[in-house]
């Protein structure tokens, strides 16, 4: 008889919601702290009530770099810091935008871009209203 094993660990849960196109956190029920990265209890009050939930993925761009390409025909992309609002920063990439526009400050929203049964967070720039 195969010994499946599977595990149901927070970061599994984290990548398979992903894979389905889904970006949710981990949120504590005695609490209310949003917990990223995903954990068995919560990094605030260490409770292990800790339930999963679709995170709206809107936040501010916390700090950025920009990396040159390192091989030929490669293009620069950034990688940013982004502070959700929920109080908890990712690192990620800020898409949609050349990577030396990306400011400190600038208001973001999480996307989920799912291939080949894997999904990964990235971030678009939100326009704002101001002319
Ligand atoms: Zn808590």
């Amino acid at each position: 008889m195969a010994d499946e094993i599977e595990t149901h660990g927070p970061e599994d849960v984290y990548s398979r919601n992903l894979a389905q196109g889904v970006f949710a956190l981990q949120t504590c029920e005695d609490c209310r702290a949003t917990v990223f990265p995903p954990k068995l209890w919560c990094s605030a009050c260490e409770s292990e009530r800790l339930s999963w939930a679709p995170c709206s993925g809107e936040g501010v761009v916390y700090s950025c770099t920009t990396v040159r390409a390192t091989e030929k025909g490669q293009r620069p992309y950034n990688v940013s810091l982004i502070e959700l609002d929920v109080g908890v920063r990712m690192m990620s990439t800020i898409v949609g935008i050349l990577p030396d526009d990306v400011r400190i400050g600038a208001r973001v929203t999480a996307r989920v871009e799912a291939s080949d049964g894997a999904g990964r967070v990235v971030f678009d720039p939100i326009q704002t209203e101001e002319a």
